[in-house]
């Protein structure tokens, strides 16, 4: 796939279905994240046709249904509605920085179809392709306010599985050089603390978000200021 002018092309060189929403904002995005939600609807079509109705009050970029279709809702650099009260290291408001992709799946608990997959991993290398500003692949559950507002994409979808086909392998063992370091939900410290790891301990990096790292240690995920890893 390929992006042209700001709409998306399939590998024939066909444009994908674009039916465009008015449900914008004024002004154009400042492109740097993708997120990623499931869209709670039964079929192939309903959430298209929502996101397309004057006075819905929700809009987003793309649409990819379980069999893969794709459809295009608004060119990538116009401000859409998909992400609501949101924030991600000093960034808020996100819909103005992020481009959205809504997914087929009723809920969090249920499965997903590999073309699926598939068609996010295509789709988000061509939009990294095309928008090197691009630095992340993000949850809507990772940066809706307040923390725990929204489930999606939930825990089925292989977040770290199409982070790394559309970025590359990222993991780096780091000691911690601070006594009792803060774990936080997100990358800044204006999100709500996890947990505080002594000093000396071990962990894995996994990748980084301007001054932030996400670390792994045990089953336990989250983000700390890179500057006291080492
Ligand atoms: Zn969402």
């Amino acid at each position: 796939m390929q992006v042209k002018n700001n709409r998306l092309y399939n590998s024939d060189g066909t444009q994908v279905e674009f039916r465009p929403t008015e449900n914008l904002s004024a002004g154009k995005k400042d492109i740097r994240f993708i997120v990623l939600h499931y869209d709670g609807a039964s079929n192939e079509t309903s959430a298209v046709n929502w996101l397309t109705q004057k006075g819905s009050g929700v809009s987003c970029d793309l649409h990819i249904a379980k069999s893969g279709k794709v459809v295009q809702m608004a060119e990538f650099n116009r401000i859409t509605w998909h992400v609501g009260a949101s924030r991600w290291g000093d960034l808020t408001s996100l819909n103005r920085y992020a481009i959205g992709i809504e997914q087929q799946n009723i809920d969090a608990r249920s499965e997903w179809t590999e073309v699926q997959i598939q068609k996010c991993i295509e789709v988000c290398k061509a939009l990294v392709a095309a928008y090197p500003s691009i630095t992340e692949i993000l949850a809507h559950l990772e940066v809706a306010t307040p923390f725990g507002r929204k489930d999606d994409p939930g825990p089925k979808f292989p977040m770290e599985r199409v982070r790394k086909a559309v970025f590359g392998e990222y993991t780096v063992v780091k000691r911690i050089t601070t006594t009792n370091l803060n774990v936080r939900v997100g990358p800044g410290t204006k999100h709500e603390l996890i947990k505080e790891i002594p000093k000396e301990t071990y962990v894995d990096e996994l990748r980084r978000s301007g001054l932030w790292s996400n670390i792994q240690i045990g089953g336990l995920k989250g983000w700390v200021s890179s500057q006291y890893l080492k």
